[in-house]
């Protein structure tokens, strides 16, 4: 089944607001196994959503459109559907009465311009707004489909997940294009895409052809490299079985740059090693000001085994309060000190420091993006490591933290 996004909005041609909403349902649709060859944008007018519309109908089984459900007289999606199905927009009572609840829940009365929400294609079905006043619309054309979401993101993923996935799959199944599909996301760090793509040679040359399981690279940033395994089966046990197959194919190939499934990230992934080993953290951060404990605080739970962070930016700092000798700041030794003073000065098991050049001008002789991690760990010869990493200075930054949570990942044990 192929699926086409149509994005309505003139604010997202003139580059005011980011199409994430296109990206997001991308990914979605790719998780359920729903193709999706093309994406549109179009502007808030009626014969360009219109043709918009037919264009995608014309060459897909059905159509996410989001955005252009509001009130006002530029949100015109509702009356693009009525026309490309031919028939009448009717007012729904039931919905004006719930977007009026809603004012009124906020004691505020409902503006006339709103009742125009409740209107939708006759043959159509909403989707309940449980959170902003738009309903969706589920709308039959043949036997194709048009979802209309809300543009606001967090209203049009809620309702995404709530009522047009499972939409989908039951037309999914109604095609025979049934079965259960299953996924995994396998997070790497510390390898390219090209990297990773060679370590998996041998199992994407296996799988070509086969369709089924299907592995795919997805980059993501600062965060790594993503590893997608798909499966499909007649039933869960059977695409489970496939899955599981899968990743263990794919674990022996990528070894210790795994870090993570799922919803996993690096920062939870440390913590479930801290956590395994009883062991508390402190940290001294100088380039990245904190980020690496922003991140760590993220973690419920976090206060179990994450003593800290020092925050030593400037060189008199460092030497005051982590008592550096004197010496440059960027340095091998420096990072040593500062892992060690952590340790100390915190009362953790682990001591991880930070120090570095994020840029854009050299510091003790060092080019931008060399960072030294040091790193303090019970019953292991104290290590620092130096790192020359890509970008501005916010890359830096963003790099620095994750590289060195990868660092110490790769020395706690294993839950
Ligand atoms: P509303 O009831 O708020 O008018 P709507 O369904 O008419 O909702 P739009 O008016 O198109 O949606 O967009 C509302 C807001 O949602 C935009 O101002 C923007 O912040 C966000 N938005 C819309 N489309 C997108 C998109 N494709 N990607 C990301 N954000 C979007
Ligand atoms: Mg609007």
């Amino acid at each position: 089944m192929r699926i086409e996004v149509v994005a309505v909005g003139t604010e997202l041609l003139l580059g005011q607001i980011v199409d994430t909403n296109s990206a997001w349902l991308g990914g979605q649709l790719a998780l359920a196994g729903v193709d999706c060859h093309y994406q549109q944008s179009v502007g808030d007018n009626l014969d360009r959503i219109v043709l918009a519309f037919r264009t995608a109908l014309a060459r897909s089984e059905g159509i996410i459109v989001c955005g252009g459900l509001g009130p006002t007289h530029d949100d015109i999606t509702r009356e693009a559907m009525a026309a490309i199905t031919g028939v009448p927009l009717i007012r729904d009572e039931v919905i004006v009465e719930r977007i009026r609840g809603f004012f009124s829940s906020r004691n505020r009365e409902m503006p006339e311009s709103n009742a125009r929400q409740a209107d939708r294609p006759e043959g159509s079905s909403p989707i309940d707004q449980a959170l902003g006043t738009a309903p969706g619309l589920i709308c039959p054309v043949g036997n194709k489909v048009v979802y209309a979401l809300p543009g606001v993101p967090y209203e049009l993923e809620e309702m995404f997940t709530r009522a047009v996935l499972p939409d989908l799959r039951r037309r999914q199944l109604a095609a025979g294009d049934g079965g259960i599909i299953v996924s995994r996301v396998l997070k790497t760090w510390g390898t390219s895409e090209s990297g990773l793509g060679e370590l998996l040679a041998p199992r994407i040359e296996a799988l070509q052809g086969r369709g089924n399981p299907t592995i795919a690279l997805l980059a993501s940033g600062i965060e790594g490299i993503k590893v997608r395994i798909t499966a499909k089966g007649a039933d869960a046990e059977e695409a489970g079985a496939l899955l599981a197959a899968e990743e263990a194919e794919v674990r022996s190939l990528v070894a210790d740059i795994l870090f993570g499934l799922d919803d996993e990230t690096m920062e939870t992934a440390v913590a479930a090693r801290l956590l395994a080993g009883d062991l508390t953290l402190g940290l001294a951060e100088s380039l990245t000001g904190g980020l690496v404990a922003s991140r760590l605080v993220a973690v419920p739970g976090a206060s179990t085994w994450f003593r800290g962070s020092l925050v030593t930016y400037a060189t008199a700092v460092k030497q005051d309060l982590l008592g550096l000798p004197p010496g440059p700041v960027v340095s091998e030794a420096a990072a040593l000190a500062m892992a060690a003073a952590a340790r100390r000065l915190l009362g953790s098991d682990v001591g991880l420091a930070l120090t570095g050049v994020a840029g854009p001008d050299d510091q003790d002789g060092e080019p931008p993006g060399t960072v030294l991690v040091g790193l303090d760990l019970p019953g292991r010869d104290p290590e620092a490591i130096r790192l020359t990493l890509p970008g501005d200075r916010d890359r830096v930054r963003q790099y620095a933290a994750i590289s060195a949570l990868d660092l110490l990942r790769r020395r706690l044990p294993t839950p």
